[in-house]
């Protein structure tokens, strides 16, 4: 039987903090304000706004949103993004991901300011967690992080498995569960020998995008399993990449989809715009 890890009470526990550092900054006359950009008509990315919003409102931060036209030509988002940029009274800046294809999304990373790129996807925020220097890091594996050392586990000397090599999860993840000393092998759809992998992990963080991905018998005994997956399944309730029911009877801890590292996401938005403001 394992420990459930509460993202969702860490994540207001965090936000309850960030709350009280806001309210601060605000008897000092300072008033953070943050920038959502969404290209197009996506529901999964409204619903991501609605919660980044709604947590903005939390906390404190005042939040402009953008919603542009799916046509729009590539320069006039850059020109947004510009004009954001140099706007002193915005902190930090969001692009919602995806966006349409006919858009080049490495190029409007590269635009926004790295000192307000609150989601860490600008080249000089990666190449500066890839350095071990202080940035902004993608909110996501900042979340597990967290996550991990609110729960006091040993990450130094571990064996520890990313499933998955996205930009945006798999390859921060990796260099987070690095720069804390772990040995870290990341596994993706080309692995061959994942069974081996994931069987002598001691961490492992499924970031796969398939429901139930992970199995019980594909981890050791006491192993700590971080389900970043969010499936979105045809009765319309979400679920992860982790067999839950089934791998919480072998794991020592283990994160629940809802509920796990989503919430946590949020709350490290909130964390890095508190952070840029500075
Ligand atoms: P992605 O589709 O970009 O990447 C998926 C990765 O899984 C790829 O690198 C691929 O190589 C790997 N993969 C696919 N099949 C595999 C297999 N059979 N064996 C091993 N690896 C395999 O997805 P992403 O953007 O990294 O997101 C992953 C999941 O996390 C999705 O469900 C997404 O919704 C979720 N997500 C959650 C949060 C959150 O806040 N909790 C944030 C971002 C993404």
């Amino acid at each position: 039987m394992s420990v459930i890890m509460n993202g969702k009470e860490v994540a207001q526990k965090v936000r309850d903090e960030l709350k009280k550092e806001v309210s601060n900054l605000k008897d000092q006359g300072k008033i953070l304000k943050f920038a959502v950009i969404m290209v197009g008509d996506n529901s999964a990315s409204k619903i991501y706004i609605k919660n980044k919003s709604k947590a903005c409102e939390e906390v404190g931060i005042d939040c402009e949103e953008y919603i542009l036209d799916a046509n729009i030509q590539m320069q006039e988002l850059l020109d947004l993004i510009k004009k954001l940029n140099n706007r002193n009274d915005i902190h930090g800046i969001l692009l919602q991901s995806p966006i349409p294809k006919h858009l080049d999304i490495d190029e409007a990373f590269r635009t926004i300011a790295p000192e307000k790129d609150v989601d860490g996807f600008n080249p000089v925020n990666v190449g500066k967690l890839c350095l071990g220097q202080d940035g902004f890091i993608a909110c996501t594996p900042l979340g597990v992080m967290k996550l991990l050392e609110e729960y006091n586990i040993d990450i130094e000397g571990k064996n520890a498995v990313v499933i998955g090599r996205s930009n945006i999860v798999g390859k921060p993840m990796l260099q987070c569960l690095l720069n804390k000393n772990a040995t870290v092998t990341i596994c993706h759809s080309k692995t061959s020998n994942l069974l081996e992998v994931t069987k002598n992990a001691d961490i492992i963080v499924a970031a796969v995008g398939k429901e139930k991905f992970l199995k019980a018998d594909m981890i050791k005994d006491g192993a700590v399993i971080i389900d970043v997956g969010i499936n979105r399944l045809e009765n319309g309730t979400i679920c992860g990449d982790v067999d839950f029911e089934n791998v919480k009877e072998k794991a020592s801890y283990i994160t629940p989809v809802p509920g796990g590292v989503g919430p946590m996401t949020v709350a490290m938005l909130m964390s890095n715009i508190v952070k840029a403001s500075k």
